[in-house]
């Protein structure tokens, strides 16, 4: 039997082949198809539409998440061969299902429905979605204004991926080669780099080019002055009317930004910013900018101070002055090693891989009271390791797999991924199952891995994800865990459990020194959290100006006024930032995020999701950083319920209020503890 067409139980990784994938992923759309058909000749009804719906999608979704999951931790040309092969089918499949008018109008009905009021809030909420989804789709557009809405989002589809095209290409085609007199300060590591590139070219000397791991080192730690402004000035204009005119994306964003506001207004709504909100947590773009200029109000005089600082710094220590744009990084470099004295390596030695991942266990099991328990299970690479969670019952509650060391095969970065949803079904509950992925230094010579304090943070980030989706009661899929949570709050459970990584308290028993099995001194931990909060001023308000650019230019700029986005940016920044880049500078041209990206008015949720996490960990900052009955109250009321009701609503429940940034700014170091 095809192991990916088994839902009996665990994925079957241990006998699942590339030759596998095809024929599963063909009888399972087909299935879905089918009963798409058969759902909507059926009666308007929960259980005889909308669950066996479910059923044939979950079953999609679970085999692909196999293939998905393979071809992210374990690729192979073959394996890469049939994703690429199927994946189309698939996006072709979840399109259909969004935009079918007839299951539409049957959602319509259930909403009407004399069952829908008797259905649990969780199902009632499913049904709101889906409605929610198919409008903002266009689904309730006449004839007419449907065909405008597709080529407009045909469009700006085209435009997005023209935009990034420009930026890459335009990266792409600078690079500097330069002799021995223009590296110094340049770290061994990155130089290796641009030697090795330059002897690809045929070069002698180092080229340095605009990707980020050759820029930055070199604006950071390059003392050649000259040398950084060059690539200062190449970067900040890349894509740009400076640059070549097929490349230049000043009229792709006029054209972005002016679709958009037409499709909002077929839509019904004033302007794009209203309609990116639909789905959120915040409630209007009025709301978002109130919420982004108090912060930037509170950021303000501790950024000045950082520019202070770094100033009077440059020109004492290092003859800069005038502090141009250029020297910043490299000033603030210098300035954070001459205060902060100690290295991430020094500090790596205190967090063995062991000590790191039971520490992590410990406070999961204290604040939720669950167990882990090392199991097994067929898995894909003899690195992962797998942990079932029971409660204090000793009932199984969720499974989880941990893939943590980098491989050639696995994609860069770290993740957490649902492998199985929870779900009631019949008389008994489908628990779910988690996959987290990092990609961390394995143990060579016999010594065991250890951690960068930033590794134990993602560590602690990825399980709070996990989390979110292992301890959820809630019965049924679509809102079951991270499913339905808004975009701007599903970052909460992570973000907060990376605090306990800064917590003495915590992180006494979360360190044992490789060698000496000592824990991490005090004096250690207090310089780490020094440097935590440097420039933390600076940094804020510079999230905070992409951020209200990015608001405003979605929702109170007019495209017809005349004015450009440029024009817009610096009107942003001179009431918010405190560093004003030199007046060639070209950010909106790269600003992938909005133009390219999903974040088109919604950058702002980064700053959000970190007011909740830092005002939800407060409450046990108040009650006791490990405290079981605050615990208990945090998984009831915000992981458990997952998405089946209002993110807000699941805040105040928890804390009791609404959320404010005081904590945030507590935590940045911009209001005395
Ligand atoms: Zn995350």
């Amino acid at each position: 039997m095809n192991p990916l067409l088994d839902f009996s139980g665990l994925p079957r990784f241990a006998e699942l082949k590339p030759d596998h994938v095809t024929p599963a992923v063909d009888k399972l759309l087909a299935e879905g198809r089918a009963t798409i058909e058969r759902v909507l000749a059926a009666p308007v009804s929960w259980e005889s539409f909308v669950a066996p719906l479910e059923d044939a999608n979950e079953r999609i979704g679970r085999s692909w998440g196999q293939v998905a999951h393979l071809h992210a931790v374990l690729d192979s040309p073959e394996l890469r061969e049939v994703y690429n092969a199927n994946l189309p089918k698939l996006t072709q499949y979840w399109t259909e299902l969004g935009q079918n008018q007839a299951l539409f109008e049957k959602y319509k009905a259930l909403a009407a429905a004399p069952e829908h009021p008797t259905l649990s809030t969780a199902r009632r909420r499913i049904v709101d979605n889906a409605l929610r989804d198919f409008r903002l789709g266009g689904a309730e557009l006449p004839a007419d204004k449907k065909a405008r809405f597709a080529a407009i989002q045909e469009e700006l589809a085209g435009l997005g991926s023209r935009f990034s095209e420009n930026l890459l290409d335009a990266t792409k085609a600078f690079s500097i080669v330069v002799d021995e007199s223009r590296i110094r300060g340049i770290p061994p590591d990155v130089l290796a780099a641009a030697r090795e590139a330059a002897e690809k070219d045929g070069k002698p000397g180092w080229k340095f080019t605009l990707h980020a791991p050759s820029y930055m080192p070199v604006m950071q730690y390059a003392d050649d002055r000259a040398l950084r402004q060059t690539m200062y000035r190449e970067s900040v204009t890349r894509a740009s009317e400076f640059g070549r005119p097929e490349w230049d994306n000043t009229p792709l964003i006029a054209r972005i930004v002016e679709l958009r506001r037409e499709l909002a207004r077929l839509l019904g709504y004033r302007n794009y910013a209203e309609v990116s909100l639909v789905p959120k947590m915040a409630e209007s773009p009025e709301q978002v900018l109130a919420f982004l200029e108090d912060l930037a109000r509170r950021a303000r005089p501790f950024a000045e101070k950082d520019v202070a600082e770094l100033r009077e710094f440059a020109r004492r220590h290092l003859g800069l002055e005038p502090l141009e744009a250029w020297d910043i990084a490299y000033a603030s470099e210098k300035l954070r090693v001459s205060r902060y004295a100690f290295s991430e390596q020094q500090v790596k030695q205190y967090f063995p891989e062991e000590v790191a991942v039971q520490g992590l266990f410990r406070v999961a099991e204290t604040l939720y009271g669950v167990r882990n328990y090392p199991a097994s299970a067929p898995a894909w690479h003899e690195d992962v390791r797998f942990y079932e969670i029971r409660d204090a019952a000793g009932q199984l509650v969720g499974q989880f797999y941990m893939d943590l060391y980098a491989r050639d095969t696995k994609r860069g970065g770290a993740w957490m991924d649902d492998a199985i949803t929870r779900r009631r079904k019949g008389a008994g509950v489908q628990t779910p199952v988690a996959y987290l992925t990092c990609n961390f230094s394995r143990p060579v010579g016999g010594r065991p891995a250890t951690f960068t304090h930033d590794e134990v943070l993602t560590l602690f980030h990825e399980f709070g994800h996990g989390l979110h989706h292992l301890l959820t009661r809630v019965d049924d899929l679509g809102v079951a865990g991270l499913n339905g949570v808004e975009w701007d709050a599903v970052e909460l459970p992570s973000q907060f459990m990376e605090n306990f990584c800064w917590e003495w308290e915590v992180l006494r028993h979360l360190t044992r020194h490789v060698n000496t099995g000592e824990s991490l001194p005090r004096e250690l931990f207090d310089k780490m959290l020094a440097a935590k909060n440097f420039q933390s001023g600076l940094a804020m308000l510079r999230q905070l100006e992409f951020a209200v650019f990015d608001m405003r230019l979605h929702s109170d700029f007019d495209p017809a006024s005349g004015k450009t986005a440029l024009q817009l940016l610096d009107e942003v920044r001179s009431h918010i930032a405190v560093l004003h880049p030199p007046a060639y500078n070209r950010f909106p041209n790269s600003f992938s995020h909005i133009f390219a990206g999903g974040y088109a008015a919604g950058y702002y949720s980064y700053k959000w999701a970190e007011v909740l996490s830092a005002d939800a960990y407060s409450f046990f900052e108040e009650n006791g950083v490990l405290n079981p009955i605050a615990g208990q109250r945090f998984r009831d009321e915000v992981l458990a319920v997952g998405g089946s009701r209002p993110a807000a609503e699941s805040f105040r429940a928890f804390r009791g209020r609404e959320p404010n940034v005081e904590a945030l700014l507590r935590h940045n170091g911009m209001i005395a503890a």
